[in-house]
């Protein structure tokens, strides 16, 4: 795995090293969600002189964009193989959990073993800040997360979900939103009007209690109203002061409440391998930002330009918009994005200059459907600063574009090439 041991190896035992062809320079992803998948296909079909390898710690990936559909029933589980995309594609995907970045060596540290880089594509989402309202009691951490899961990024926590929906038969369901930056936001929003009309069709006699810190973004409070008002008691700018899982209680500045069960979101952050290489951005007071700090159009990371960071763990790009969307597409887009830089500055050619966009398909509602589209782009000011043009769209006749978009996208990252 390590080059320079192949070369050594070579002089120990009497050969000409320097004979021998140089091994191909690597590209290192860790990640293999929408980011570094979108970097791992588009670099293999750009610079197919590159060794790439993907790390990922799962063995299939699952698409969370429709999985709250999928949840009450209204979709299929969108799963994809990362071993055939590998080899459909040309890189090597390695199951393996990656554990330390050695930013001096240029090493990533594994479960499978070390992985010397060239470059490195730091893809690995989000991780739940559940120290935000435990401190440093993990005990209490850990039953909250397994108790009452997000299902906001591992898959089996969507499968805990879907079980805890299937059992439900009335009382209070309590749904805590994480303060913004976080993960695709209008899908908790989703998530709550899908439930409620899930238990409408069943007739259980539950309600959603919605505690959220943040202002409803696209129009929810309306949408809340206008379908789900008795279903869903929905509390805009309420922060949680403390919360005790097993007593299943609740305090926000204003109230208490009980619960019955709960789908419970911590506040998020960059994922945990960030922390580790020292790549975490500062905000305005000098703390930890939580996210990892990038230039906004090369995507090398502030504090290492051989390590390229893409997706949600990405720090704020923009003083007048702050973070780009943190969706799949953003995420895919960036993947293509950097591979491009990638593939050119390994050809000593200047790397184009490209932005990313996104859009997301919400549903509000499936009987009868509604749906929302969230689209962004971005251009780049005269002054270099980033701006971003949002347009929402409310379809009260949606035909499946959902889907069609996901199954495109997942196209572009697993079909094999033509
Ligand atoms: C309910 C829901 C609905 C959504 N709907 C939409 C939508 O309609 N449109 C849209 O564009 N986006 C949507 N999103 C957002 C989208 O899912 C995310 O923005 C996207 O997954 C971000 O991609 P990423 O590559 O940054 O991170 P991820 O997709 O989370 O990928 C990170 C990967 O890194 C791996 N990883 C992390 N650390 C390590 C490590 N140390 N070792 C090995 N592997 C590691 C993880 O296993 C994971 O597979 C939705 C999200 C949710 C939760």
């Amino acid at each position: 795995m390590k080059r320079r041991s192949f070369l050594l190896a070579g002089a120990a035992l009497g050969a000409a090293p320097l004979l021998r062809a140089a091994p191909p320079r690597r590209v290192v992803i860790v990640g293999g969600g929408w980011g570094g998948l979108g970097a791992a296909r588009h670099l293999r079909a750009l610079a197919p002189e590159l060794d790439v390898v993907l790390i990922e710690r799962g063995a299939r990936f699952r698409s969370l964009p429709l999985s709250n559909k999928w949840l009450v029933g209204q979709a299929d589980a969108l799963t994809r193989d990362y071993r055939s995309a590998a080899r459909a594609w040309g890189y090597r995907y390695v199951q393996a959990e990656a554990s330390a970045i050695d930013r001096d060596r240029h090493r990533v540290h594994t479960s499978a073993g070390d992985f010397d880089y060239d470059w490195l594509v730091l893809a690995l989402g989000i991780r739940e800040d559940y120290a935000a309202w435990f401190g440093d009691d993990r005990e209490t951490a850990d039953f909250a997360r397994s108790r009452y899961p997000s299902a906001y990024g591992a898959a089996d926590a969507l499968d805990a979900l879907r079980d805890k929906l299937a059992g439900l038969k009335g009382g209070t369901l309590l749904m805590t939103l994480p303060p913004l930056p976080y993960r695709c936001p209008p899908a908790p929003y989703e998530r709550a009007a899908l439930i409620a009309g899930w238990l409408d069709a069943r007739r259980i006699p539950a309600k959603i209690l919605v505690l959220d810190p943040n202002t409803p973004p696209h129009g929810f409070q309306q949408i809340f109203d206008e379908h789900h008002g008795d279903r869903i008691d929905y509390r805009s700018q309420t922060r949680i002061a403390a919360i005790d899982p097993r007593r299943r209680t609740v305090r926000t500045e204003f109230d208490d409440f009980s619960f019955d069960d709960a789908i419970l979101m911590p506040p998020q952050q960059a994922g945990d391998l960030a922390w580790q290489a020292g790549l975490v951005g500062r905000d305005a007071h000098g703390r930890p930002s939580g996210w990892a700090a990038a230039d906004p159009l090369s995507y090398q990371s502030r504090a290492d330009e051989r390590i390229f960071l893409v997706g949600d763990m990405l720090d704020r790009v923009s003083p007048l918009f702050g973070h780009y969307p943190k969706s799949g597409q953003t995420a895919s887009r960036q993947g293509r994005i950097v591979a491009r830089r990638i593939a050119a500055l390994a050809r000593g050619e200047t790397p184009p200059r490209e932005l990313p966009d996104s859009v997301c398909h919400i549903a509000t509602r499936f009987d009868p459907p509604e749906a929302l589209r969230i689209e962004s782009s971005f251009r780049l000011r005269g002054d270099g600063e980033l701006t971003q043009q949002s347009r929402t769209t409310r379809d009260a006749q949606p035909r499946g574009e959902d889907l069609a978009w996901a199954e495109g996208m997942l196209g572009e990252l697993f079909a094999p090439p033509p």
